[in-house]
């Protein structure tokens, strides 16, 4: 089966923040897309979102080239990232120490593996579903998948915005979670910040459809997040999935060898 054609649109915006911490990757020439989104306050947020940005992409490759199996490959990114961070934060004062989240998605062999650690998120878009393939890794939401609150108390609670899980994260004991899937043609692959995902909601998701260019899409979506009061900054990478087009291609060369003359 020939593989997908990609096509990708990205944006990231200071917002009303003093600076910009997310950072974010849309690599389509190795099939490599992230976004990260950095804590700490002044430029601690943005170095370590920045580190996420630079060290995952760069050892999720090598691992690959060195045959590792891609969700090993992930998670070995992931926790180098998380090493080299939690260092750099040793030389800050306590309690100014750096984290940052990370959601990333790769294609590898016809399957895309998403992962993610903290709240920023990966959606499928599948025609009118829309899948959320992260699990926020907020206080808050470990509160509602044990029953004790509610989504919708979750949304306004001060937990909402307690990560227990992220990259920078000394005590962090277990590996990401890496969930594969295959795309389909007509596809769309959302990663976001909160300062998107907080006000953009499936509903929105699912007018994809209305948007073929993915550049055009992020680029509204982020002006949506904006316009509905969104104060943080706000990064979105779409990966759109499409059916190579041959209709314009020329024609096959002759195989010489099995041409009969
Ligand atoms: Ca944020």
């Amino acid at each position: 089966m020939a593989e997908l054609a990609l096509r990708v649109g990205c944006r990231s915006v200071q917002g009303l923040r003093p600076n910009n911490e997310d950072s974010f990757v849309a690599d389509s020439d190795h099939r490599f897309f992230l976004v990260a989104d950095g804590m700490g306050g002044q430029e601690s947020g943005e170095r370590a979102s920045g580190m996420a940005a630079e060290i995952i992409p760069r050892v999720v490759s090598e691992r690959l080239a060195a045959h590792d199996e891609a969700t090993q490959a992930v998670r070995r990114a992931l926790a180098a990232a998380n090493e080299a961070i939690v260092q750099a934060g040793q030389s800050m004062p306590q309690g100014r120490r750096m984290g940052t989240t990370a959601v990333l998605a790769v294609q590898q062999a016809g399957k895309v593996y998403v992962a993610g650690l903290g709240d920023s998120r990966a959606y499928l878009i599948r025609g009118h579903r829309v899948e959320q393939l992260t699990v926020d890794h907020s206080v808050a939401q470990a509160l509602v998948s044990s029953g004790a609150m509610t989504p919708e108390e979750a949304r306004t609670s001060p937990w909402q915005h307690v990560l227990h899980k992220f990259l920078g994260c000394a005590e962090r004991s277990e590996g990401a979670d890496v969930r594969p899937f295959t795309p389909q043609a007509g596809d769309r692959l959302l990663l976001g910040s909160d300062g998107l995902t907080n006000h953009v909601f499936d509903d929105d998701l699912r007018e994809a459809g209305k948007h073929d260019d993915p550049q055009q899409w992020a680029e509204a979506l982020v002006e949506l997040a904006l316009k509905r009061g969104s104060r943080d900054n706000v990064t979105c990478v779409i990966v759109a999935f499409d059916e190579v087009d041959v209709a314009d291609g020329r024609p096959p060369e002759p195989d010489m060898e099995k041409t009969v003359w």
